[in-house]
């Protein structure tokens, strides 16, 4: 078989989304798979709507997410240019190409002609479609209509009744009668191509051997069917990718106000590239044996187009943030405290890098991450270590330092803690037991009070840790100003 190409061709209209990334995703798996090529198109006809900025968050996003391109924008290659909007006059030659070989005419009617037509069939029952009025104009006719200074769109002449096939890899043959289509514009008004049109010529000209694509374009496969055959282009694969569902079953789109559909939102809030790849990868398809947590090279082993599935896939942000949570546990200590530093800084916990001993900030981390589903939520679950103990309850602290044993068992840990010439986690907690055997006091009256002294909160972490992470020096000072606080 010749060697596979996939495209992945977002228009750079809007921060790029989940549902976007899926599809590139998607594409990069099968592309890995059989060791194909991925483009990358920048579908920028929509000039008013499309940005530079839009799309430098794409090409970031890909780049961070590890969707690596192939061929295209950023990348280069021999079938370029990459961008739509570089490509008008390969568009203009192949209109030119059709209007002379009668697949396609101007027409010159108007928003308001177009509106009342539609209304008329509304009103006879019929599905509104353009009824092909333009197709015959005469010579003077379009003299008439150039000289009202109309400016003409091209459609494309639907044949009639006729049935085609939309041979799809995942959801098998699906097929639409042209009846319902009506004559499509290929050339708006301002000369612009639209979608359907550019997107025939481009992957045809830069050879896409298999189109892989969201759902919501499965209505335009078969109009740009009737594309490749008039163009004489050979037809692609086509699979179309199911629609990702909120957790209603609605549609995923943004919400009010609420941003995390956007792929920049998780990467601000912390989430893993390798765990948001693995969810994705997940929205639509699974393992065979539904392993949830894969690698890229095992999905890549096991991933098949075929096998994606034909209903909705639900995004579910609970397993996200499973997901992402123990990935942030399982990742190299290091890179999570680096990654931790903006969000500390940003929380005024720390000022730079180097005003904080980096072998202590490995432990806060190390104790932190355990409690976290993205990196925001750093600094409050590290917030005991970084700032000065504030009790939930003052006078409840009060009664219970003024309790009997209290300060034995602050004196004994002390002395038990001098004792040592390093703080480690298991020998922090042998100190517990041998408190526990040694002092005439139940162990309710050891841990509760160390750890409101110590942490001013009745739960939290580990004493062991907390200990392990204050040291001797700070364990001792907040020891003290406990016993203190009694009258
Ligand atoms: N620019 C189109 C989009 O982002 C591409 C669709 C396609 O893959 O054909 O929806």
């Amino acid at each position: 078989m010749s060697e596979m190409r996939l495209r992945f061709p977002p228009s750079p209209t809007g921060k790029i989304h989940i549902g976007n990334m899926r599809t590139a995703l998607f594409n990069w798996l099968w592309a890995e798979k059989n060791n194909g090529k991925l483009i990358l198109r920048i579908e920028d006809t929509d000039q008013e709507r499309s940005s530079k900025e839009f799309e430098e968050i794409i090409l970031q996003e890909l780049d961070w997410l590890g969707i690596d391109i192939d061929e295209g924008v950023g990348v280069g290659g021999e079938n370029g240019p990459y961008h739509q909007s570089e490509r008008l006059d390969i568009y203009e030659e192949y209109i030119e190409k059709l209007i002379e070989e009668d697949y396609a005419y101007r027409c010159y009617c108007t928003p308001e002609e177009l509106d009342e037509m539609r209304s008329k069939q509304r009103e006879n029952g019929e599905m509104p479609h353009y009824d092909g009025r333009c197709r015959n104009l005469t010579e003077k006719e379009i003299r008439e209509y150039e000289k009202e200074g109309r400016e003409p769109v091209v459609r494309f002449k639907v044949p009639a009744d006729e049935e085609i096939v939309v041979h799809d890899l995942i959801r098998g043959d699906v097929s639409f009668n042209t009846s319902v289509i009506g004559d499509f514009v290929i050339v708006k008004s301002d000369g612009m191509p639209t979608y359907n049109f550019a997107v025939v010529v481009d992957d045809a000209l830069m050879k896409v051997t298999q189109v892989i694509r969201g759902e919501d374009h499965i209505s335009n496969t078969p109009k740009q069917i009737l594309l490749y055959k008039a163009l004489g282009f050979d037809l692609p694969e086509f699979a179309h990718l199911p629609l990702i569902l909120d957790e209603s079953k609605g549609k995923l789109k943004k919400r009010g106000g609420d941003n995390t559909v956007f792929i920049g939102e998780f990467r601000n809030k912390g989430y893993l590239p390798e765990a948001l790849f693995n969810f994705l990868a997940l929205l639509g398809w699974s393992p065979k044996d539904e392993k949830e947590i894969i690698d890229k090279d095992e999905m890549i082993k096991e991933f098949d187009i075929r096998d994606v599935n034909k209903s909705g896939a639900v995004f579910d942000i609970e397993k996200l943030n499973w997901m992402n949570g123990k990935y942030i546990r399982d990742a190299d200590l290091d890179r999570i405290v680096d990654l931790s530093i903006p969000y500390l800084k940003e929380a005024g916990y720390i000022k730079d890098e180097d005003s904080v001993d980096r072998e202590w900030l490995k432990k806060v981390i190390e104790v932190a991450r355990t409690g976290v589903d993205y990196l925001e939520q750093i600094p409050a679950e590290a917030e005991l270590f970084f700032t000065d103990l504030e009790f939930e309850n003052k006078e409840e602290a009060k009664e219970e330092f003024s309790e009997e044993g209290v300060e034995l068992v602050f004196a004994s840990l002390k002395e038990k803690l001098n004792d040592l010439d390093e703080l480690e986690i298991d020998k922090i907690g042998n100190i517990f037991s041998e408190m526990k055997d040694e002092l005439p006091v139940g162990a309710r009256t050891i841990y509760h009070p160390v750890r409101l002294a110590l942490t001013g909160m009745t739960s939290g972490p580990e004493l062991t840790e907390v200990i392990y992470i204050f040291g001797k020096k700070e364990v001792e000072k907040r020891l003290n100003k406990a016993l203190e606080l009694r009258e």
